[in-house]
């Protein structure tokens, strides 16, 4: 950490780098340099992060074996240790070419203190976690993994359709499953509460004043006690009063309940900005974390941008709407609409079972072919591996045995070979990955492809961002009414046409087909 000049210490500040790369394919789409980088640098603004450098790889493919900006990025990271404490990647998919890049990158990073981020995925230990860090390879051990979560995802999935699950506050009564809400109005209780909120959002009580005539009403808790100076606190500012399922534990923000609020909104918002010590009269707040999935990722057909999301006010409710930005009125679509659209977008990618076996065919075909070629690579990197070991072992030699460097001299040689040694490495295991990429691929097509639809309207905001963007790495464009020009554009398909190498046939596209009905 530097010292400024006057010798008062800095606040503590977090450096970090930018990786980016791109295709010349993706210019054109909404992946482009620009979108990246800026992705990456709101990222790190938002986590405080100082951005020390830049590193941009443009290459033909993901499979390039250009690695300059990478040799670039670990050769800074390097000379400026203890000062890199983040590198920040667009997404993990573009940083590595697989698992064992990432997993070869990311320890070679950790010796050096730096951890890997992705903007646009957070890297935690749930299932998505282990999906993202996996890329294409995990598809399989994502789908055991969200088996074994069923209990905890079933509750989550639950709360994001606004339903309910634990015990209900003071006011509410869990409802019996058979009302088809979670929860219902404690006829006793539930006036009192109201009249809570109603006393206090005149303004004229504290909240010790408002303790006061409430237990002059006998409002009580579950156990009948009377209700203490923090379970006031608590009580006026539940959303699930106005009717708000808001649990951050669980990933749900913000979801409108499927029961009918003890309160209104107008209400509940006045009572908030009371407590907060703002004016009365301030207008109500936007929601404070508005759910949407597809902004950005779907564009204005008409000018190119990404839509944004809003909440507005209506008469009693708000409403979630998708745009596109000032000067372009071409798209105003209701969140449901727009959600729907693409929900049914998704369930369309139905594989035929004649596609699953040609799938597989081609897919082991291509990888058998492959096979052969990388052999010869994998053999020549081994050796160049092998020829760095032998450099790391003299060095090794040098300062233990024959004390003929100083420490520093060790340290600096002995960091930029390890980081050759990685590189090698990975051009080693590179030819490797072909196997798993098969059994991903597979594996995603029959498990995660039949039910794409149904898992991107479960799953949160943050799995479905990423589920989307697996499906459509371009993005997608939207008219006003629909979709423009949806290609089937799955991971798995890109990567087969990718692989596709001359005289080699792949599955045609067509083998997927939409279901009509
Ligand atoms: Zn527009």
């Amino acid at each position: 950490m530097p010292d400024s000049a006057n010798g008062s210490t800095l606040p503590i500040m977090v450096g970090a780098v930018v990786y980016v790369r791109v295709s010349t394919k993706e210019q054109t789409e909404n992946l482009s340099l620009p979108t990246q980088l800026r992705a990456c640098e709101e990222y790190c603004r938002r986590q405080g992060y100082e951005v020390l450098e830049r590193f941009h790889e443009e290459g033909e493919s993901a499979k390039t074996t250009d690695r300059s900006q990478l040799q670039n990025l670990l050769t800074y990271c390097r000379l400026n240790k203890g000062r890199v404490h983040f590198v920040v990647v667009f997404n993990l998919t573009r940083f590595a070419r697989d698992k064992y890049d990432h997993f070869a990158l990311r320890s070679h990073l950790q010796s050096l203190g730096i951890s890997l981020r992705s903007a646009t995925e957070p890297i935690d230990d749930t299932s998505t976690g282990k999906l993202m860090e996996g890329v294409l390879a995990a598809f399989a051990q994502f789908d055991n993994d969200v088996r074994s979560d069923r209990t905890r995802a079933g509750m989550k999935a639950a709360l994001e359709l606004g339903r309910w699950v634990f015990l209900a506050p003071i006011g509410y009564l869990n409802a019996p499953r058979s009302m088809g809400r979670s929860l219902m109005h404690d006829t006793e209780r539930g006036p009192l509460v109201r009249r809570a909120f109603e006393d206090y959002a005149t303004g004229r009580y504290t909240k010790e004043q408002l303790l006061k005539r409430a237990r002059t009403w006998g409002l009580t808790n579950r156990r009948g006690k009377l209700l203490t100076s923090q379970a006031i606190g608590v009580l006026l500012r539940n959303q699930l009063y106005a009717g708000i399922v808001d649990v951050p534990e669980y990933g749900v923000r913000g979801k409108r309940g499927d029961f009918e609020p003890l309160i209104s909104d107008e209400l509940f918002y006045r009572v908030q900005a009371i407590l907060s010590g703002r004016v009365p009269s301030t207008a109500p707040r936007q929601r404070a974390h508005p759910d949407f999935p597809l902004r950005g990722f779907v564009r204005c057909e008409s000018c190119g941008r990404g839509l944004t999301g809003s909440w507005s006010k209506g008469r009693s409710e708000y409403y979630a709407y998708y745009h596109c930005r000032p000067g372009c009125r071409a798209v105003n679509v209701s969140k449901a609409m727009l959600e729907g659209l693409f929900a049914d977008e998704l369930a369309l990618l139905q594989p035929t079972p004649g596609y699953m076996r040609l799938l597989k065919e081609s897919v082991l075909r291509i990888w058998k072919t492959r096979k052969a070629a990388v052999r010869e690579e994998i053999e020549s990197a081994e050796r160049a591996a092998k020829a760095i070991q032998q450099k790391l072992d003299r060095l090794d030699e040098a300062f233990l045995f024959e004390r003929s460097i100083d420490i520093e001299t060790y340290d600096r040689h002995a960091e930029k070979l390890r980081e050759e040694l990685t590189l090698a490495r990975i051009d080693r295991h590179s030819g490797q990955l072909d196997e798993l990429d098969v059994e991903g691929i597979v594996a995603f097509a029959e498990r995660v492809l039949p039910r794409a639809a149904d898992l991107w309207v479960q799953a949160s905001l943050e799995q479905r961002q990423r589920f989307q963007l697996l499906f459509f790495p371009g993005g997608i464009a939207f008219d006003g009414k629909g979709f423009v020009g949806t290609r089937v554009t799955a991971q798995a398909f890109s990567y087969l046409r990718e692989i596709q190498t001359g005289n080699e046939r792949v599955v045609d596209q067509t083998g997927i087909e939409p279901v009509t009905s």
